[in-house]
């Protein structure tokens, strides 16, 4: 059966809206989901990677204000889960497990199986055969392991080329028919 890694910031939450509401609150700044056009924007702040976590901490600690991406992630996942096993795979720190399953629960995929990834573990090196990311790094990391990853559309990663083992996709819907498309192929 495929193994299939859902992430979560970015491609379920829509966490970066909060971050970027905490830090403009703050920082009396009028910052856009579309100002982020990188993976490490923040070093564009003159923030360290510390004051990154930190608001990311908030941001999580917040998380009833916390939007999915899209509306409909229940059914949306549920038709992922036709195509093979799904678990949500995220690189975030377990002091925001408590808050993330509590998001989960509000948007009705407490269903699924939840993996932290330690924090020194590459997502690429994981047994998953498909991957539903966001990052760039994350996205050249699993074609060079030689596995697939849909590549979901944001601001921070449009600089990264498309090939056989990454689809840019602008939804859920087209995630699944890339991984659907691959599965006939075989
Ligand atoms: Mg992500």
């Amino acid at each position: 059966m495929l193994k299939i890694a859902l992430d979560l910031d970015g491609v379920l939450a829509n966490s970066i809206s909060v971050w970027l509401k905490i830090w403009n609150e703050s920082r009396n700044d009028s910052l856009k989901l579309e100002d982020v056009k990188c993976w490490d924007f923040w070093k564009g702040l003159g923030i360290t990677s510390n004051e990154f976590h930190r608001i990311f901490y908030k941001t999580w600690k917040n998380w009833q204000s916390i939007p999915p991406t899209e509306p409909d992630l229940l059914n949306k996942v549920a038709l992922l889960k036709e195509l093979g096993e799904v678990d949500i795979v995220t690189s975030r720190p377990k002091n925001t497990k408590a808050y993330v399953l509590k998001w989960l629960r509000k948007h009705e995929l407490s269903d699924n199986n939840v993996v932290f990834v330690n924090i020194r573990s590459k997502k690429s090196e994981l047994g998953y055969d498909f991957y539903i990311d966001d990052s760039p790094v994350n996205a050249e990391e699993i074609a060079s392991a030689g596995k697939y990853v849909a590549l979901y559309d944001r601001p921070w990663n449009r600089s990264v080329k498309e090939s056989e083992r990454i689809k840019r996709v602008m939804n859920l819907k087209e995630a699944h028919s890339f991984i659907k498309t691959y599965m006939l192929r075989r």
